[in-house]
């Protein structure tokens, strides 16, 4: 199932593109108190945004703008939403987004292609290990995308391997949309418990938060680790709130499609200019279609590249490399810039570390410090210095590595109120300039 205009010429897309840019500018002046004010403030003429080549005319829209005026944004009457969603809130106060009845059919149609793209089918039964609940869009988006595809779910939620186990020998499912790093918990608990996950009904699994490839689409330590044991298909795929939308990997695994009928895509550098093709830069999204909570040219955070040759699936679309880190995490190190999950995969090399959390400081001339905490385990002399050794190495930096207790670590990775595990910590102090 690959939308027509997938298949159409990048000039037949980009023309679809600005007919929806202008559409949903018009529909945000007209509706959106928030983008009225800023359109006036900055004396825009929507009207003279015609082509994507225009955008850089327009104000961009902050994670900063979201908090400060949420409400504000809201384009309908309360008694349009039909559900009320909220971001992680791994940074900052979450923000919520209210979605109509079109903003569901939206989001359905946006993870059925998504799914289709990642080659499952009507077919095929889908194991869900992330939460549905908890004001989650990406979960509620799973189980709609499910709906719309004819396929099955079996909705296990997050964690608790026994439980996933039990649910896979049941009901068979093909394929498991699950955090990665939680494979190798199933692979554990699979070999602790004579089960031959090789064996398994299990072909493939849709990958989500964590990055399952390098810069150059090779397979990162982290899926190396998992294609070792287990003998799985892994897409990755990537979305978050904000967009409403998802860049899901299909069959050749290169990168997240861009589906061109949701979202305009653009990779800024610091100046809020492009970037050259290939080169690293800020996504930029505007949502096409959204009825609540439209954005327009919002500043996602995320740092991206983006490839536009077209793909082997048939696809004309763009596609986005794996997030190479928030833009917020950024450490600069002795000339060298760097993103919390390059230190992420690093470590993940090493199966005797099983905790971590990186913590970032700054000294008084502003150069970031990177401290490594280790929980629970015994390290020994030989651990500790291949471990410094690596870090020099592959990224050219030298971290402080600490040790500190399985309370201290449980303390500091689930001590907040964030969905997730926290496993980087950014003490810097904004240095005034
Ligand atoms: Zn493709």
């Amino acid at each position: 199932m690959i939308p027509e205009i997938e298949l159409k010429s990048k000039a037949e897309i980009k023309e679809m593109q600005e007919e929806r840019l202008r559409e949903t500018l018009r529909y945000t002046n007209t509706h959106s108190k928030f983008y009225r004010n800023k359109f006036l403030k900055n004396d825009i003429d929507i009207n003279a945004i015609k082509t994507l080549e225009d955008l850089p005319d327009l104000p961009v829209t902050t994670k900063d703008d979201l908090q400060k005026f949420n409400a504000d944004f809201i384009c309908v009457d309360r008694s349009e939403i039909m559900d009320y969603s909220t971001t992680s809130g791994t940074t900052g106060e979450p923000v919520f987004f209210g979605l109509t009845k079109k903003d569901l059919d939206r989001l359905a149609y946006n993870e059925a292609i998504s799914f289709s793209c990642s080659t499952i089918s009507s077919n095929s039964t889908v194991q869900l290990m992330t939460t549905m609940d908890r004001c989650f869009m990406a979960g509620l988006a799973y189980f709609l995308g499910v709906h719309q595809l004819g396929a099955s779910m079996i909705r296990v939620g997050a964690g608790i391997p026994e439980l996933q186990w039990d649910n896979i020998l049941k009901f068979r499912p093909d394929y498991l949309v699950a955090v990665p790093s939680f494979l190798l918990k199933m692979v554990d608990y699979a070999e602790k418990n004579g089960i031959d996950y090789n064996q398994s009904s299990v072909k493939g699994v849709v990958c989500i938060g964590e990055a399952i490839r390098d810069a150059d689409f090779q397979p990162n330590k982290l899926t190396r680790k998992i294609l070792g044991k287990w003998n799985l298909e892994l897409y990755s795929t990537y979305a978050s709130t904000e967009m409403s939308t998802a860049f899901s990997e299909c069959e050749y695994q290169i990168g997240g499609h861009h589906h061109p009928e949701l979202i305009i895509a653009e990779i800024l550098d610091d100046e809020n200019q492009p970037v050259k093709d290939g080169q690293p830069g800020e996504l930029v999204v505007t949502t096409l279609g959204v009825e609540a909570m439209p954005l327009v040219r919002f500043k996602t955070g995320d740092m991206v590249a983006a490839q536009h040759k077209p793909c082997k699936c048939g696809r004309n679309t763009m596609r986005l490399g794996p997030v190479l880190g928030r833009k917020k995490q950024m450490i600069k190190y002795k000339g060298t810039t760097i993103y919390p999950p390059a230190l992420y995969d690093l470590l993940n090399d090493f199966d005797e570390i099983e905790h971590y959390v990186i913590e970032i400081d700054n000294n008084e001339i502003g150069t970031d410090r990177i401290v490594i905490k280790l929980g629970g385990i015994h390290v020994s002399q030989e651990l500790m210095s291949t471990l410094k050794d690596h870090f020099r190495a592959k990224l050219r930096v030298a971290p402080q590595i600490e040790i500190i207790s399985m309370e201290e670590m449980r303390k500091l990775k689930f001590g907040g109120l964030s969905r997730k595990p926290v496993s980087f910590i950014d003490k810097r102090k904004t240095l005034a300039s």
